[in-house]
């Protein structure tokens, strides 16, 4: 199954993306994990990440692309993947279509973690990363709203959004989750 997971800072990705690849077994394509795999290697485009990365913002398109253009061309994604934190703006979603479309693949099913601001700030305040600061971590909340809220509408559009409740036990979140796989698979064989 090739997923996309959808969701603002702090909604609990990471929680629901473990249980999905162990159920999915599929690869985990976290592009905030694989650019900080390039920050920590030193590379060009890490050194290049790093100055957005750390302000909040969005590291541009083409770096993020070619970065996933070629994690997609590796062998294991044949078997599906999940996309975690990736597309987040229209372009990428755009680029993203273009670049199944030419190996003749789509997206099965997009998966919106919903959870209110109020609550993410709550849990911003409780765990601490580098780029979690309250300041930066508004920006990044910002930003997702004006930048890849839009992508809500686009996937709504082609029919393949899926909007889970991300309040509550993560168990129950995924059980969520689980429903919307089903639809996905059903949909597929219509
Ligand atoms: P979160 O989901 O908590 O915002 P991520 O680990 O997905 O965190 O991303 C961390 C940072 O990496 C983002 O704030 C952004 O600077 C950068 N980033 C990750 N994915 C993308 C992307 N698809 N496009 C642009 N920037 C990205």
């Amino acid at each position: 199954m090739r997923i996309i997971l959808i969701g603002p800072p702090g909604a609990g990705k990471g929680t629901q993306c473990q249980r999905l690849v162990d159920l999915l077994r599929v690869p985990h394509l976290s592009t905030g994990e694989m650019l900080r795999a390039e920050i920590r290697a030193r590379s060009t485009e890490g050194l290049q990440a790093n100055r957005f990365m750390e302000l909040g913002q969005l590291v541009p398109d083409t770096l993020v692309l070619g970065m996933v253009t070629k994690r997609l061309e590796l062998a294991d994604c044949r078997a599906g993947f999940l996309l975690d934190g990736f597309p987040r703006t229209l372009p990428q979603a755009a680029s993203l279509d273009d670049l199944l479309e030419r190996r003749a693949m789509n997206v099965d099913g997009v998966l919106e973690l919903s959870v209110p601001r109020d609550e993410l700030v709550r849990r911003m305040l409780a765990r601490r990363r580098a780029d979690d600061n309250p300041e930066v971590f508004s920006n990044r909340i910002a930003i997702f709203e004006a930048q890849t809220a839009p992508l809500l509408e686009y996937y709504a559009r082609q029919e393949k959004l899926a909007t889970i409740d991300g309040l509550g036990d993560a168990d129950d979140i995924f059980g969520r989750i689980k429903i919307a796989l089903g639809k996905f698979a059903r949909d597929a064989s219509r």
